[in-house]
């Protein structure tokens, strides 16, 4: 009796995940045809991409499902390297805040030229603060979240180097997601940092003060990027007193592009550093502070931010 139990429900098994597998497929295809996509608005873009709303629509009724595409500016025809380490990084990400992978469209010539991602209604956490007026609260529900995210990317042993309110997208008023992994870098186990090699254009008002010294990218350096996220989030993303406005503000004189960095440095050096926003509370002023330590390793973990964030919300 105990085996055919065990058949039974073996083959039950064997269904279920037959189904799963089944179902699966046609709900998230990994492939995406172009030509059942259907343009349907632009959402944005940054340094690297464009990312544009279709409707996938194969059954060509409008009942397709809303997805976010994202596709590399015109770069002379080539494919840089890092484009498809993006792909492959989000493709191996399962985190509730972190955007979810769906598939990716590739052209005739056979090279992956869009990122295929789900559709986050409310856009970057940019758009959506500027529009709305946001409570403490929820200010810190969504710092949670980010780090509920963050900590999981550096389980799996990736930082990620341009964590900003732009790169973290809205569900709805109660969910965030970390979006956009394009800097996202490996680090292999026992190595505690990676250095950059290559010198693009990089967002340096988030960047920790040994990232603009000596290019190193770390786990703490992440959480620098977070104390600066944070803050944005507690200014509610206001241009008048956005992270590149203040910290221009603070330098002497007209400084010129190529001095921004030097003289970022140097204000950072006499312990200067974003001012307190309006209507933050004290204990939250701390942990910004903490995650500007100039030493990478005073600053605190995600891990360690999660449980503060849970007593300060209490
Ligand atoms: P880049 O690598 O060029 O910075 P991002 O991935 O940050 O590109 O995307 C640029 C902008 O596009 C974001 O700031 C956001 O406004 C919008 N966006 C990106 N992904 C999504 C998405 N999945 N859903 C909705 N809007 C998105
Ligand atoms: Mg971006």
């Amino acid at each position: 009796e105990l085996t055919e139990i065990m058949i039974k429900s073996g083959s039950l098994l064997a269904q279920v995940a037959f189904f799963l597998f089944f179902s699966n497929l046609s709900v998230y295809p990994s492939v995406f045809h172009k030509r059942y996509l259907k343009k349907m608005r632009d959402l944005g873009e940054g340094h690297f991409g464009m990312v544009t709303l279709y409707l996938y629509d194969p059954a060509n009724d409008g009942t397709g499902e809303h997805v976010a595409v994202k596709a590399l500016k015109q770069e002379n025809g080539h494919v840089p390297e890092g484009w498809m380490k993006e792909i492959e990084i989000l493709k191996s990400l399962y985190h509730s805040n972190i955007v979810k992978y769906k598939g990716c469209c590739t052209e005739l010539g056979g090279h992956v030229v869009q990122l295929i991602m789900e559709y986050l209604p409310l856009g970057s956490l940019r758009e959506y603060l500027s529009k709305r007026k946001l409570g403490v609260p929820q200010c810190l529900m969504f710092a949670q979240q980010i780090c509920q995210g963050m900590e999981y990317l550096h389980t799996k042993r990736y930082i990620h180097r341009d964590l900003a309110a732009r790169n973290v997208l809205v569900e709805n008023d109660s969910l965030v997601k970390i979006g956009d992994f394009g800097l996202t870098k490996y680090i292999p186990e026992g190595d505690i940092y990676y250095r950059v090699r290559e010198d693009g254009d990089s967002p340096v008002f988030w960047y920790a003060i040994e990232c603009l010294k000596e290019s190193k990218f770390s786990f703490s350096s992440d959480i620098w990027s977070f104390g600066v996220t944070l803050y944005e989030i507690l200014t509610r993303c206001d241009p008048r007193q956005s992270p590149p406005t203040k910290f221009t503000a603070m330098m002497q004189k007209d400084t010129q592009s190529q001095m921004t960095v030097i003289e970022l440095i140097k204000l950072l050096d006499k312990q200067l550093r974003l001012p307190r926003p309006k209507d933050c509370p004290h204990e939250v002023r701390m942990l910004m502070e903490q995650c500007w330590a100039a030493e990478p390793i005073q600053r605190p973990s995600f891990g360690s931010l999660i449980e503060k964030f849970e007593a300060v919300r209490q």
